[in-house]
């Protein structure tokens, strides 16, 4: 196994890249807020296929949470997390400091309107797209790489990314890559250990649930008769829903009626203190 570069600053992350680029390679970024797990690993693979070389970031952006979220509970294990990209061939770890993305006097942000106000996330987390997007579109800048990977766990955010990366003309190509779950359908989280015994037994009646209400919209349901009873369901097992919706998969916009092509199942719910959001193909 070869030892993963360890960049701590964007001077170290550019001269990388520069060695790089100067031997003719391609460059793919992962970002992530690290406490790594089977998921963010499969975007690294992916990231493997689609470049000759991966530096996966590992940054909790503060922007991107409000005061009330978990921030400085938020699992930070930079070690076993630099371990597990080198396992799996990783090239850099990218990990700079709030201060060094955010210097003194930072006042520059993005906001956006489309897929970033959906009505799904941002309607619970109003200043979290403005946080993703700003730090998004800095580490693309910083790296410049040919290809990113995001998850599709995180839908909406993969869509607003599509859309910033479009409209500011960043010459990058941006994968979405399939959700990693765990055996019982729940999606893989770094948040998934703040659940206790009790909520991780219950917590895969979400996708289930979804599941089951997905099928029966293929089977001809009506949209809203199939959300009810898996709202309903959901809430009686113990979650607080934030939203459970179809909307469509590429504009993220309402639909109603019946079964077409192209639309996507999204949910948000809170178990006791932990907040998991999920979606499917329906
Ligand atoms: P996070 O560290 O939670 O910010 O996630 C970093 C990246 O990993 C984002 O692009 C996420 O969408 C993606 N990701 C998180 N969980 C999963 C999962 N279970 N499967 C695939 N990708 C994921």
């Amino acid at each position: 196994m070869t030892a993963i570069a360890l960049l701590p600053t964007v001077a170290a992350l550019r001269a990388q890249v520069r060695l790089w680029r100067d031997a003719g390679q391609s460059v793919a970024l992962v970002p992530t807020m690290g406490a790594l797990h089977a998921g963010h690993i499969s975007l690294v693979e992916q990231a493997k296929q689609r470049a000759d070389r991966v530096v996966a970031t590992i940054f909790v952006n503060p922007t991107q949470f409000a005061p009330t979220e978990d921030f400085s509970k938020y699992p930070r294990t930079l070690e076993a997390d630099v371990a597990k990209l080198t396992e799996v061939g990783a090239d850099a770890a990218f990990t700079p400091t709030a201060e060094d993305m955010y210097p003194e006097g930072f006042c520059t942000s993005i906001t956006l309107r489309g897929p970033a106000t959906a009505g799904l996330e941002d309607r619970f987390r109003p200043t979290h797209f403005q946080g993703v997007a700003t730090v998004v579109a800095k580490l693309l800048l910083q790296a410049l790489p040919d290809v990113a990977i995001f998850g599709q766990k995180d839908f909406q955010q993969l869509a607003v990314i599509r859309q910033l990366t479009a409209d500011l003309d960043i010459p990058v190509e941006i994968v979405g890559a399939p959700t990693v779950r765990e055996s019982d359908g729940l999606a893989m989280s770094s948040r998934n250990v703040y659940l206790t015994d009790e909520e991780r037994a219950v917590a895969p009646m979400l996708n289930r649930c979804m599941t089951r209400a997905a099928q029966r919209i293929r089977d001809g349901e009506a949209l809203e008769a199939a959300l009810t009873p898996a709202r309903n369901k959901i809430a009686s097992v113990g979650f607080e829903i934030d939203y459970l919706e179809v909307r469509d998969a590429v504009t993220l916009a309402s639909v109603e009626g019946r079964y077409r092509k192209g639309l996507r199942m999204l949910v948000a719910a809170r178990l006791g203190r932990t907040r998991l959001i999920d979606n499917i193909e329906v």
